[in-house]
């Protein structure tokens, strides 16, 4: 069971979510995923504030996550959800070190 996404199926790896709008913010565009991000986002009215969520070394990416987090899901459940909905597969340290799963069930490959 996912906790960050309520709508997540794992059976299918998609998400069943709301739409209610949609909108383009260049510069956060500008960031990659990791399954393990440094950046975390929220918003405050029509505008997203992007913070650190850890320390973030000189020289390391700045990262935000499309979904789904390593702590949540299964390195295959998220690669499997990120090659469907934004058509790569994640090379991110989490994904290569498969730092395993804190919350919820945990999958094995
Ligand atoms: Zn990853």
């Amino acid at each position: 069971m996912l906790v960050s996404d309520p709508t997540y199926d794992p059976t299918s790896g998609s998400a069943r979510g709301y739409p209610v709008g949609n909108a383009i913010f260049p510069t956060l565009a500008l960031l990659n995923h990791s399954c393990d991000n440094n950046v975390t986002k929220y918003f405050v009215g029509s505008l997203v504030v992007a913070v650190a969520a850890r320390d973030i070394d000189v020289g390391e990416e700045v990262t935000e996550n499309y979904f789904p987090h390593y702590a949540y899901v299964s390195r295959a459940e998220r690669r499997r959800w990120l090659q469907c909905h934004y058509n790569f597969e994640c090379a991110c340290q989490a994904c290569v070190a498969d730092y395993p799963q804190i919350f919820g069930e945990t999958n094995k490959e």
